[in-house]
Order: C-alpha cells, then sequence, then structure tokens
C-alpha cells in the first residue's frame, strides 16, 4: 500500500500517546512523514520513532516544560492532539466532590494547560505553515448522547466539545484550527480494563459488540484516521467541527444498555 506522505515536515505533540488511541494517532503520524512527541504520566507504551515527554496534564509546569521540550527539539510545533482523558462511571449522585474535581483536572483543565502552553508555539508555526497548523481533542460521544450512569465522564466531555468550539473562533484569524473527534466505543486497554472487572470478561464483550450498531466496536485506528484527518494539510478548511467515530451509535439514535 502506498502511505501518503502528507505529513513530510511537520512536528506533532500527541497527548496520552503511549496508549489506545493516542498510541495509534502517533504510529500514524510517524507513518505519514511527521515528527512526533508523546507527553504521558507513563510512557510505557510509547511507539517506536516517538519522542516520550513525561508529564502528568494535571501539573502545569511540567505540560509547560514538556510542551516546550517537544517545539525546541523539533524546532516547531504544527500539530497538537489533545487526548489524554480518563473514565468515570457512575449517575450524578455516585461521585464525590472529590472525584468531579479529579477527573475534570485531567478531561477538561489538562486540555486547556496543553493549549496554553501550545498556542504560542501553533501561532509561530501558522505563519509559516497555512493551514497545516491544528489541535485536535480527543472528546467523546457522551459529550452530545446522554448515556446512562456516566455523569461526570459526560460533563467532562461536554466541556472538551465546548472548549472545541469557543477555541476555533478565536484562533481562526491566528491560522489554528481547532476541532474534536468524538469516538464511541473504541477498543483501546481502557475498554480492556473495564472488561476485566466483569465476572465474565468475553462474555461483557461480546454484549458490548451487539449493543454497537455495526455490530463490532471501534478500532483505535478507525479514531486515530479521523484525527490524522483533522490534523492534516487535506483538512485546511475544517475548523470548529465535532467528527463522530461511533460505528453509528449517535447518528442512529441508539445506546448501549
Ligand atoms: P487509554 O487508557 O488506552 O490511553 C489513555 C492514555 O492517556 C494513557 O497512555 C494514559 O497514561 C494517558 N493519561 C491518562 N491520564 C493522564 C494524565 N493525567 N496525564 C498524562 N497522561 C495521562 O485510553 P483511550 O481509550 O485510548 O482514551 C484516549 C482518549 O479517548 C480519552 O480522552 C478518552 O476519554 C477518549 N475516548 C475513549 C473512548 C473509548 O471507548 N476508548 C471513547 C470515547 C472517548
Amino acid at each position: 500500500m502506498t502511505v501518503v506522505r502528507d505529513f513530510e515536515g511537520l512536528c506533532a505533540l500527541v497527548t496520552g500517546g503511549a496508549s489506545g488511541i493516542g498510541a495509534a494517532v502517533t504510529r500514524q503520524l510517524l507513518t505519514r512523514g511527521a515528527r512526533v512527541a508523546v507527553l504521558d504520566r507513563d510512557l510505557a507504551g510509547t511507539p517506536d520513532g516517538a519522542l516520550g515527554v513525561t508529564a502528568d496534564v494535571t501539573d502545569d509546569a511540567a505540560v509547560g516544560a514538556a510542551v516546550d521540550r517537544a517545539a525546541a527539539e523539533f524546532g516547531a510545533l504544527h500539530t497538537v492532539v489533545s487526548n489524554a482523558g480518563i473514565g468515570a462511571v457512575g449517575t450524578v449522585a455516585d461521585n464525590p466532590d472529590d472525584e468531579w474535581r479529579r477527573v475534570l483536572d485531567i478531561n477538561v483543565l489538562g486540555m486547556v494547560r496543553v493549549a496554553r502552553h501550545a498556542l504560542p508555539h501553533l501561532r509561530a508555526a501558522a505563519a509559516a505553515r497555512p493551514g497545516c497548523v491544528s489541535l485536535t481533542h480527543t472528546c467523546s460521544i457522551a459529550a452530545t448522547a446522554g448515556l446512562p450512569q456516566r455523569a461526570l465522564y459526560s460533563a467532562s466531555k461536554g466541556a472538551v466539545l465546548s472548549l472545541t468550539l469557543a477555541m476555533a473562533a478565536d484562533h481562526v484569524r491566528e491560522g489554528i484550527r481547532v476541532n474534536c473527534v468524538n469516538p464511541g466505543t473504541a477498543d483501546t486497554p481502557w475498554i480492556g480494563r473495564l472488561l476485566d472487572q466483569a465476572d465474565d470478561p468475553a462474555a461483557e464483550r461480546a454484549a458490548l459488540e451487539a449493543r454497537q450498531p455495526t455490530g463490532r466496536l471501534v478500532a483505535a485506528d478507525e479514531v486515530a484516521a479521523a484525527i490524522a484527518y483533522l490534523a492534516s494539510p487535506a483538512a485546511a478548511a475544517v475548523t470548529g467541527t465535532a467528527l463522530a467515530v461511533d460505528g453509528g451509535m449517535q447518528g442512529l439514535r441508539l445506546r448501549p444498555a
């Protein structure tokens, strides 16, 4: 298969790039010619060829140092994929304030910190490579779908969606495109960990697959391909968009039982 090297000369930072969707994005951008830095609190699964920088997105100073290091190492930063995030289960009453603060600190403020530190580098890059400079958030269909037992997680991703749209408006004239991808249930280590908590993980996986409109989970590579598209020069006219990669879960008005 011929690989289009449409990221040649472009430099990227992927948060949460050591696992799941972020690792898939990292591999795809590397294959398509980008230099890629992975920001993660656990670099163990970082794909070969990426520059690993350890940081927790709850630590503003560490995020700033990691973003600056990637930009200094590469000489520029054109593409930021802000993807690090965690799950949370329960109704609004099930999680105490401390748990709300912990999850929002990672899923929402984490993305705010990454954006804040990346913006000066993205502005500098936009002048040199118009259309090629972007920030892409990994959001979720939980932002818009009304999923049961996901109050805290959905609120966090709803904030990410609103942040994406507001940032797209604020930075469009600076040549910085801001979009998000809304995955459905994607087959990543995260889902594996959830399934492992069931009495019969294989039966639970089969039931989860049966609840999907397509009868299967979304592959991490399928979400990554959408993120790579939004970050690519082909999407030069795309900003302020939420692209669902959910096997039809939202559009078909179906939801997990
Ligand atoms: P994952 O657990 O496989 O990977 C998440 C990565 O983020 C890990 O490498 C982890 O170390 C890193 N990370 C977590 N908290 C961090 C922190 N505080 N600081 C730095 N790094 C941190 O999960 P995934 O399924 O690939 O999820 C990636 C993103 O996709 C998340 O934002 C998640 O909300 C979103 N998402 C996932 C699904 C799904 O079904 N898997 C669905 C919708 C949205």
